[in-house]
């Protein structure tokens, strides 16, 4: 049997926009964590925009003197973004 699409473990809207702060101040450390939140901004446009992702996401960037988001999650975010649009 099989599905139309994988849902191992699909992330609600409202837990995606949680990770996504918590993915900003580097509080996501979970490989897997990190993933579900990917894969829900990928698939979920709504999620995108209410977010707001890239403009929090270049806020924090020009605030880079106090942002505590790891290099190695601004660059996935910025990878992420450029897969959605
Ligand atoms: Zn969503």
């Amino acid at each position: 049997m099989k599905t139309k699409e994988t849902h191992q473990h699909d992330i609600g809207c409202l837990q995606a926009i949680e990770a996504f702060y918590a993915y900003l101040d580097g509080e996501i450390e979970d490989p897997k964590s990190i993933e579900e939140f990917e894969h829900h901004m990928r698939h979920c446009r709504s999620c995108y925009s209410r977010a707001g992702v890239e403009k929090l996401l270049s806020q924090r960037i020009a605030d880079s003197a106090k942002t505590k988001t790891p290099e190695m999650l601004q660059n996935r975010l910025r990878n992420l973004m450029d897969e959605i649009e």
